[in-house]
């Protein structure tokens, strides 16, 4: 195949499994790059539309480093329209609430009732799962409904006038659209701003990321009700806090521990991690401890956010950005891939409206302006969670608190400082439909 022209299309035939949809009238061949969550998520979204999808994968085998990943009803709406959910059904949790703690102690400052009241509000229930499971299951769907995945195909240039991808022993790759789903450090962003990277930005937190085992959690009673509880349990404190949750059918308690760190990632020393791991949450509420103190083994993780980029469109129009190629956020409204699973929604429902090959400029541009307006939002609400939660104790830190409390208390409330809960924050984060805010904006474009 080196140095051969392969046209990025697996199949001619429109997909006929189930949740099918009807083909819209233009059906295209397209290239998308990168077989992460989002990138795969695209990729089904786009078949089910009967368009010929092609994914290229840099690593030798599929999968996703990291252990758990909340999947909120926005994206979860998605996935169970699209198909996706069924093949993950029996590996997710569906947790119960999620509890804010205090640092010191454990008491709980903010609380947010996730079952039933997700999916009664939003449709499906909020889910966390293990990151394997998810991909598996995108990688399933996509398999079913016809998608070509390619592994060992890593992307090293483009030819974004074609438009053309080539990989690193030689093949090359043409489509009517390109999409690139290729991460936090993507290569094609260089090509979409004409030739001058505009890198994501370091924010000055890292994370552990963690897992225990619960069978070693389940005969220890100051622990074991946070497997009981089946809630997501978090400990926010002075610059640090620690996110948790099951995952794995509840085999698995999974943990991201963030904390302000300004140092040099190439600094890190990962025989030390554990340890150091352990040091940032001395004197932090003893059965959190009793938790951290079961990790063996842990990962040191930069948190990127990426920079506002003027466009996510090459200047023929026919190479897109997608998901954290074009918007890396913080995890701290744990909705990094939820954007690019929308993302994906919104591109699909955009490029299937189009009555002939020459709107598809016009309707990338359609896409990344609704986009971008969403996903720039979710990463500023990202960072936000990431000041409020920081607080030292004192004056700023009891104003937080007192704009959650009427949630702990079971008072009403109309808003709250936990984002989960402030009403209209959660009508914006868990009820937008991406396909159907893009039909509207499309509609605005050509004048409907
Ligand atoms: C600690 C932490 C917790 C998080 N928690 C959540 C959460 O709870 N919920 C949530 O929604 N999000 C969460 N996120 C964010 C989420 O993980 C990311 O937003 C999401 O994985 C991005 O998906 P992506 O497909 O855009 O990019 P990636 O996952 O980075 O995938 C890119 C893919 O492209 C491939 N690739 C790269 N370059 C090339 C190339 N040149 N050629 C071919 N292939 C290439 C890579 O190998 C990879 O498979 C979290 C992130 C972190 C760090």
């Amino acid at each position: 195949m080196n140095g051969t022209k392969t046209n990025g299309t697996s199949s001619t035939q429109p997909p006929q499994a189930n949740g099918n949809v009807p083909a819209g009238p233009v059906l295209l061949n397209i290239l998308v790059v990168g077989g992460g969550l989002g990138g795969l998520a695209t990729a089904v979204a786009l078949r089910r539309k009967g368009h010929n999808v092609t994914v290229l994968e840099q690593a030798p085998v599929l999968g996703e480093v990291g252990a758990g990943i909340q999947i909120p009803p926005n994206s979860g709406r998605l996935l169970e329209s699209w198909g996706v959910s069924a093949f993950f059904e029996d590996k997710v949790v569906r947790p119960k609430d999620m509890t804010f703690r205090r640092w010191e102690d454990g008491s709980a400052i903010a609380y947010t009732k996730l079952r039933p009241d997700f999916s009664d509000n939003y449709g499906v229930p909020y889910y966390v799962v293990h990151r394997a499971d998810f991909h598996k299951a995108l990688h399933s769907r996509a398999t079913q409904l016809g998608v070509n995945v390619t592994i060992n195909s890593r992307v090293v240039s483009y030819d974004e006038a074609v438009p053309m991808a080539r990989t690193e022993d030689g093949r090359e790759f043409t489509a009517d659209l390109i999409i690139a789903a290729d991460g936090v450090k993507s290569t094609a962003r260089r090509v979409v701003l004409g030739g001058e990277d505009i890198a994501p930005v370091t924010t000055g937190f890292a994370a552990y990321r963690a897992v225990v085992d619960t069978s070693l959690m389940r005969n220890d009673e100051d622990i074991s009700w946070l497997l009981t509880t089946e809630g997501l349990n978090n400990w926010i404190g002075e610059d640090r806090h620690v996110m948790t949750y099951c995952i794995a059918g509840g085999s698995l308690f999974n943990m991201v521990l963030s904390h302000i760190d300004r140092s040099d990632p190439s600094t890190w020393d990962p025989s030390t991690a554990v340890q150091d791991m352990r040091r940032y949450f001395e004197g932090w509420d003893y059965r959190l401890n009793k938790v951290i103190s079961l990790v063996t083994k842990t990962v040191k993780w930069p948190l990127i956010s990426a920079s506002t980029i003027p466009t996510w469109i090459a200047p023929s129009k026919k190479l897109v950005l997608l998901g954290d190629s074009a918007h890396a956020m913080v995890p701290y409204m744990s909705q990094g891939a939820a954007m690019a699973v929308e993302d994906g929604a919104a591109l699909a429902e955009v490029l299937s409206s189009i009555t002939s090959k020459r709107d598809m400029s016009k309707a990338s541009q359609a896409y990344e302006k609704e986009r971008m307006k969403r996903s720039y939002g979710m990463q500023t609400a990202s960072l936000v969670n990431g000041k409020l939660w920081h607080f030292a104790d004192g004056p700023e830190q009891r104003a937080r608190d007192a704009g959650m409390s009427a949630e702990v208390e079971g008072r009403p409330f109309v808003e709250s400082t936990n984002q989960w809960s402030d009403p209209t924050t959660q009508l914006w984060v868990y009820g937008y439909d991406a396909e159907e805010e893009m039909t509207k904006s499309w509609a605005t474009v050509i004048g409907h």
